[in-house]
């Protein structure tokens, strides 16, 4: 079997911490556990580290620094500053740039991440091997002005250690001051809870880029997924994000699992977050409409292909429901056009029809033509 492996551009020293922390998560852990029994501070230290953390990737590198959706008193900055660099992602200058650079040039070949050359290079591929020339950071400028960042930027590696590794070490000593306690901090608080952010945070250049709904534009590879949403703070609403990159929220919807977005709904409450950015209601339902509509008539045009074996009274009910789609679409753009607002009854309405044509598209499928027997009238 032949080695395609590019030696020559791997990044040894972040491929091998990647891979050592790996190691000792999957295989040192149950090691520790088996010699030394369960006890419950080292995974109390895994949640609270964890939280910490990860938010601060999410609400901090991610939605405050790299698109700028809001903007943080400098208690706020500094926090998710530490902590972010706690996750070993690089400092929040390189992460700012290359996430913008993504959004960019998403499923492009100057996306640092870019999901057409495959599952791996998304999630981990692309930080194992260099880049040569390594590429400038030339699109965070306004970061820079920033001085807690660009003390970050220097400093981060020392920040990772001590915060994200050395205290966890401390206070597990605190707890049991004998090696069984400090080699818990270190092993569960620090090394198994930067593998679980780590990977959070991958899976979503990876998993939502491959696998999910895109209710809001197929114009990229982004995808919502709920159960991502689950273990990264909300960012797994990532179909929305790619089509509204500003919002502070990414799970749009009120019902949507993002802590990201109720913790910095909450600090504005406490004045800590100011100038939150919002898409209005109408811009959101405009985008689903418009997907709503190109996937109908997409649908519309598979099954007129097979036209002998479809009934004509299904044919008949999508093309009603494309008109309905149309007619709604037709008045929400001019209404968005003229920035008048439109009532919540009205939206509430065009969602109410939107919703109910997918459902109606989502039971025709050009595999099953004749699927459905009794197609709703509608006027
Ligand atoms: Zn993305
Ligand atoms: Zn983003």
């Amino acid at each position: 079997m032949s080695c395609r492996i590019p030696f020559r551009r791997v990044d040894w020293a972040t491929s091998s911490f990647l891979i050592l922390t790996a190691f000792a998560a999957v295989f040192a852990t149950p090691v520790y556990l088996w010699y030394f029994g369960f006890t419950w501070f080292p995974w109390v230290l895994f949640g609270v580290m964890f939280v910490l953390t990860g938010m601060s990737i999410t609400l901090g590198y991610h939605r405050l620094f790299s698109h700028l959706s809001f903007k943080a008193a400098w208690p706020i900055r500094m926090f998710t500053l530490i902590f972010g660099a706690c996750a070993f992602e690089n400092s929040v200058l390189a992460w700012a740039s290359d996430h913008r650079k993504h959004h960019k040039h998403v499923d492009h070949d100057d996306d640092p991440y870019d999901i057409s050359k495959g599952f791996f290079w998304a999630h981990i591929g692309w930080i194992m091997f260099k880049l040569h020339p390594e590429p400038p950071l030339d699109n965070v400028k306004d970061l820079e002005r920033d001085r807690l960042v660009m003390w970050q930027h220097r400093w981060w590696r020392w920040i990772a250690v001590i915060v994200g590794l050395a205290l966890p070490t401390a206070l597990g000593y605190w707890w049991d001051p004998t090696w069984r306690g400090a080699l818990g901090g270190l092993l569960i608080g620090g090394i198994c809870r930067v593998v679980a952010v780590q990977h959070c945070t991958f899976f979503i250049n990876s998993l939502c880029h491959t696998v999910g709904s895109r209710p809001y534009s197929t114009k990229c590879s982004a995808r919502d997924s709920f159960v991502m949403s689950l273990v990264t703070f909300g960012e797994g609403y990532h179909n929305y994000h790619h089509e509204f990159q500003h919002d502070y929220r990414n799970g749009v919807k009120p019902w949507n699992f993002d802590p990201t977005k109720w913790a910095i709904w909450l600090l504005a409450k406490f004045g800590l977050a100011t100038n939150l950015r919002r898409v209005p209601a109408e811009v959101v339902l405009k985008a689903e409409m418009a997907e709503a509509k190109r996937q109908g008539e997409s649908r519309l045009e598979a099954i007129r292909r097979q036209a002998s074996e479809t009934p004509q009274a299904v044919l008949d009910a999508i093309q009603r429901y494309l008109d309905t789609l149309s007619a709604n679409y037709r008045e929400l753009e001019e209404a968005v056009a003229r920035k008048s607002r439109v009532s919540k009854e009205t939206i509430a309405r065009w969602r109410q029809e939107t919703r109910e044509a997918l459902e109606f598209l989502a039971r025709t499928f050009p595999g099953n033509p004749g699927h459905l027997d009794d197609p709703p009238s509608r006027s």
